[in-house]
């Protein structure tokens, strides 16, 4: 089954607006000089999403953001909610990414409540889960990944509101990548995770990213594997041009 695939950026905590802006303008005109066959995310810091919104204005790259409370208002200070970044123009969130689930200690269950409420208020979804080193050197990253699916994925999760990135940490932002034949194994389970707890339509139509140091370099091989649906994209998306050089391999 052809599913499109999705570029998406996770600026991290990166950027002043000047930056920023010119990061973003960059990428929203380089994306309407050339036709292509995927869709397009940036995942700003809070601090940019509306000056980021206005920068890609009458493109079609979409605006996320990097993580959201479940809380739809309230007594949470320094956190946002799914209705604020909604009301910044935002349609989708990133949840659940390693650096999230390592330095505030976010389990499987706090992740799914996120989804769950960003769903509600409208917000499409990227819930990250990849293993870390000694879990791959002991042979457990299927088992971990299984694990992660069936604990952060919602029961509510559909294709249209979710897109799962499997991001083995030990890749991230460290220049080493697993083999082609170990991403698609890892994602070939990660969808048949997926097809046991949402069902194979939904399974079939879902979009499963790989992230960890993925840059122009590498972008053919990996966006050509079968389940591999797209690419979360971190230090290679504060260049615009490597952004859209890894963009220009993802055909269907
Ligand atoms: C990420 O942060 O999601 C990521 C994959 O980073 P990098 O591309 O820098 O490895």
């Amino acid at each position: 089954m052809p599913r499109k695939k999705l570029i998406a950026g996770n600026w991290k905590m990166n950027c002043l607006s000047a930056e920023g802006t010119a990061l973003a303008k960059a990428v929203a005109k380089q994306t309407k000089e050339t036709k292509f066959d995927c869709d397009f995310l940036i995942c700003p810091p809070f601090t940019l999403l509306g000056l980021v919104k206005k920068c890609l204005r009458g493109s079609k790259v979409a605006l996320g953001a990097q993580d959201v409370h479940f809380a739809e208002k309230g007594a949470h200070t320094g956190d946002i909610s799914p209705l604020m970044l909604k009301d910044l123009g935002c349609t989708y969130v990133i949840i659940g990414h390693s650096e999230r689930r390592v330095d505030h200690h976010e389990t499987n269950e706090l992740i799914n409540k996120k989804a769950v409420a960003a769903h509600a208020a409208g917000l499409n979804t990227v819930i990250c889960i990849g293993e870390t080193e000694a879990q791959r050197n002991a042979g457990e990253t299927i088992k971990v990944c299984q694990k992660q699916i069936s604990g952060s994925v919602p029961a509510d999760a559909d294709a249209k509101n979710t897109v799962i990135a499997y991001e083995p940490i030990w890749a991230i932002g460290t220049g080493k990548t697993p083999t082609s034949a170990d991403v698609q194994e890892v994602h070939a389970a990660i969808r048949a995770a997926l097809n046991k707890k949402l069902g194979k339509t939904i399974a079939n139509k879902m979009r499963i990213l790989y992230g960890g140091s993925v840059k122009p370099s590498n972008a053919a091989e990996l966006l050509s594997l079968p389940d591999v649906d797209g690419a979360l994209i971190g230090g290679a998306s504060l260049k615009a041009d490597d952004f859209i050089a890894i963009a220009k391999n993802a055909t269907k």
